[in-house]
């Protein structure tokens, strides 16, 4: 079983159509996988080689982006019946503020003298518009060197055009996933930049929450930092789940199914041994239906 739980499509930020991600999945021997694109599940719309091939199941993924103590928070929900009204009116309420937060920075980069975002936006095969649209047209434009470079000077924390929106709490974003019967993940917990004592609160904030479970192993992860991540885990009685993170095939560190198994001290409690976990992938083979 190679379980890839993270991942994204040109629904959201990442290069692939859906169909072809799941192309890839297959050449790299992924056995089960979750699209879980930036507050959208249009990804699975999209999909026109059902039903599904045997060697891969496909589990409805979303990963919500959410505020914590006025921090950017990532949530993945696995599992849910992407047709429930109330988490398709978060997401919808989510892809708006992308669209304003884009439009925003948009009348930022107007005054700095770079014109046209909107409308290259417009262009993109995206459902929900994302920074890292933003930093492809401001290479394109000649403004940012690179991504890095982009994020670092204009889009980032300390950036000339950063734009804050005003997501969801992570308790609303964990309640909307759970209502459409998913499980809660919180996503790369090592990749928001505090300290060790304000990562123990988050996650503990996060169980509190009653979300189930938290990303142990992912790309280009050090082991050390997975084991801390798997205490984590271990501590706030939670499920540990495992994903790539895919975006783009040119990042060849974060590629589909490429991470480590998960710790020996996790393996009794990986998420797909969850007991809720059969009725993710019923929810599954569920999509074909409304899919034709
Ligand atoms: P957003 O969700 O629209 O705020 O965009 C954040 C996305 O930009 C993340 O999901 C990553 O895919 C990408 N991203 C964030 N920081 C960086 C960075 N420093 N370098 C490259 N990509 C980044
Ligand atoms: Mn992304
Ligand atoms: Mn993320
Ligand atoms: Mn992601």
């Amino acid at each position: 079983m190679l379980a890839d739980l993270h991942s994204h499509t040109w629904l959201s930020d990442g290069a692939l159509a859906p169909q072809a991600l799941i192309q890839r999945a297959l050449d790299n021997q992924v056995t089960h996988l979750a699209i879980t694109d930036h507050d959208t599940t249009d990804a699975l719309d999209h999909i026109e080689a059902w039903p599904q091939p045997e060697q891969l199941t496909l589990i409805p993924g979303v990963e919500i982006s959410c505020l914590w103590e006025q921090r950017e928070i990532h949530v993945v929900g696995l599992g849910f019946d992407r047709h429930d009204a109330t988490l398709q009116g978060l997401l919808q309420r989510q892809q708006q503020l992308r669209w304003q937060r884009a439009q925003d920075m948009d009348l930022q980069l107007q005054k700095a003298g770079i014109t046209g975002l909107t409308r290259y936006l417009e262009t993109l095969p995206c459902k929900a518009v994302s920074r890292n649209h933003v930093a492809d047209f401001l290479i394109e434009r000649g403004v940012a060197r690179s991504k890095s470079h982009a994020f670092k000077n204009h889009l980032g924390d300390r950036g000339r055009f950063r734009v804050v929106a005003q997501w969801c709490e992570i308790g609303e974003a964990v309640a909307a996933i759970q209502q459409a019967g998913g499980l809660a993940i919180l996503a790369h917990p090592n990749r928001y930049n505090v300290g060790n004592a304000k990562l123990r609160r988050l996650v503990q904030a996060f169980a509190a929450t009653k979300g189930q479970g938290i990303e142990v192993s992912y790309s280009n992860i050090d082991p050390n930092v997975m084991g801390h991540m798997a205490s984590l885990c271990i501590d706030n009685g939670l499920w540990a789940s495992t994903g790539s993170d895919f975006h783009t095939p040119t990042q060849q560190w974060m590629d589909v199914g490429r991470f480590r198994r998960l710790p020996a001290q996790c393996a009794d409690r990986a998420i797909w041994m969850h007991p809720a976990w059969p009725a993710c992938i019923v929810a599954g083979s569920q999509l074909r239906a409304t899919a034709q």
